[in-house]
């Protein structure tokens, strides 16, 4: 089965055969050896400088790393601005809430563009220090998020940027320094190829001076830990075994921008397959990721039936969210997905959408 969803992928055989490495004792030396080995090779995925950058690691899904890093960075008396244009911002602003932050949410319709002077607004508007945390690449519809405007409001008003980067860290380009980013928060089973569990927050150093207000959430507990070689809690060891071998993978392929340059060429691809058959993309050209487009539903065919069909072939695709699951579907190059999958994929469409 290829998994043609926004994650988990379909691993390698390299990346799920180390899901079986040997048993391991989070405090025997083993450990601590792999751990800073993933750790770095995180930092190092955009080449961030290690005097001034630090990966944080956290067992647990993309959203355990969004939520550790709001609760950890955003500061005690601090007041939160969210921007919401698809399901995942608005996850930040329920984040937020959940916690007792004081939360302004910039909400547009969902796929469509963020006006940095809006956000620029609310921040005007904020008492105390503000952070802004914001969806780098919008899943629900596929949107790639401008940052850089918002990066210099930001700067601006010295407040804290802190990126959701779920499903976009090592598929798409994240420029930390230029945009002003000040933490990043990922995952290890969407564009790094490796098996879920495993989650890790990118953040400049010195500014996890405050305890979260969480104890198995917070990043400075986890970050003084993962520093002096520990780990505050029982880690995902499998999961960590199977991202180092992802990273492995992703430094031999050529890094970050080759496997945005081979998400390019296959969502081209699956566009122009689908284009065959009248079936459109729902964002203009150039609105969307390389790591995920939507697509209109085709006439007349609702998306249960071009699931199962696509499933009954060897393929799982993606249903829209809320509103949006009667009007698109999506699809995402991420995983490991070859040449003769699309030319299977491309006979699965023509078979079902003729
Ligand atoms: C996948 C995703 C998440 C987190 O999802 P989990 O199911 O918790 O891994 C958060 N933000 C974005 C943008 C995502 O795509």
């Amino acid at each position: 089965m290829i998994l043609l969803n926004p994650g988990p992928v379909t691993l390698t055989k390299r990346v799920r055969d180390a899901l079986a490495g040997p048993d391991l004792c989070h405090r025997e030396p083993e450990f601590a050896t792999l751990q800073a080995k993933v750790r770095a090779g995180l930092t190092g995925v955009y080449a961030l400088d290690e005097a001034t950058w630090a990966t944080v690691l956290v067992s647990g899904s993309g959203t355990a790393a969004v939520e550790a890093m709001l609760i950890s960075l955003v500061p005690g008396d601090g007041h939160l601005v969210t921007v919401e244009n698809g399901v995942y911002g608005e996850r930040l602003t329920r984040i937020a809430r959940a916690h007792g932050i004081p939360v302004t949410p910039v909400r547009v319709e969902w796929g469509d563009t963020v006006d940095p002077d809006e956000v620029d607004a609310a921040l005007a508007s904020s008492a105390g220090p503000t952070a802004v945390a914001m969806v780098h690449h919008e899943t629900t519809t596929g949107r790639l998020n401008e940052i850089e405007a918002i990066g210099e409001r930001c700067r601006a008003r010295g407040a804290r940027l802190l990126l959701d980067g779920v499903s976009s860290f090592a598929g798409e380009a994240i420029e930390f320094e230029r945009w002003g980013v000040d933490a990043c928060a990922a995952t290890a089973n969407k564009c790094l190829h490796g098996a879920p569990g495993m989650a890790f927050v990118v953040c400049r150093r010195g500014l996890l001076d405050a305890p979260g207000r969480s104890v198995y959430l917070d990043l400075r507990g986890h970050l003084e830990a993962q520093e002096a070689h520990s780990t505050a809690f029982t880690p995902a060891v499998p999961a960590l075994y199977s991202l180092a071998a992802a990273l492995e993978e992703l430094a031999e392929q050529g890094g970050w921008s080759r496997r945005h340059a081979r998400y390019l060429e296959i969502s081209e691809a699956v566009g122009t397959m689908l284009e065959a058959h009248g079936v459109r993309p729902w964002l203009a050209p150039g609105a969307s990721s390389a790591v995920l487009r939507s697509y209109a539903l085709p006439d007349g065919m609702d998306y249960a039936t071009l699931h199962d069909e696509l499933k009954a072939r060897g393929f799982i695709i993606y249903a829209g969210q809320g509103e949006l699951s009667r009007k698109l579907f999506r699809i995402s190059p991420m995983g490991a997905i070859g040449d003769s999958d699309l030319a299977r994929l491309q006979r699965a469409f023509d078979e079902i959408l003729s």
